[in-house]
């Protein structure tokens, strides 16, 4: 291989990473904390990365489970009337939120980098 053609393949990765960066920096859905609310206030707060089972009790007998698995979220277990926090089914970016309307639960994730932080990026692009 000679030498030019090293620096173009090597300048071409580089591109593909910086590429790659910018895309996961402007998203900001890189998920990796797993945060549950009640009725609007921070429950608990856990890391994506560890792999575990919470089980949330509330005063008036409501439970829900919520799993961690594989870098996803899901309501696994609830006694809910309706249900429909069970079949919102696995949950693996900050876009999607899962809703337990009568337990006034809510279950999101969180990326890295908080959200004022990309506005302060958005700055220093302009
Ligand atoms: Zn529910």
């Amino acid at each position: 291989m000679k030498k030019k053609d090293a620096i173009i393949i090597l300048a071409a990765l580089l591109a593909a990473l910086a590429l790659y960066l910018v895309s996961q920096i402007s998203l900001g859905t890189k998920a990796s904390t797993v945060v549950v609310l009640q009725d609007g206030e921070v429950l608990m707060r856990r890391p994506l990365a560890i792999e575990d089972e919470y089980e949330i009790r509330q005063e008036d007998g409501s439970v829900n489970v919520i799993a961690v698995e594989g870098g996803a979220v899901y309501m696994k277990e609830a006694n809910c009337r309706d249900g429909l926090c069970i079949r919102q089914g696995k949950m693996k970016n900050a876009a999607k939120t899962i809703v337990c309307l009568p337990h006034k639960l809510v279950v999101q994730m969180e990326g890295d980098a908080p959200a004022s932080d990309n506005s302060d990026l958005d700055v220093i692009i302009q």
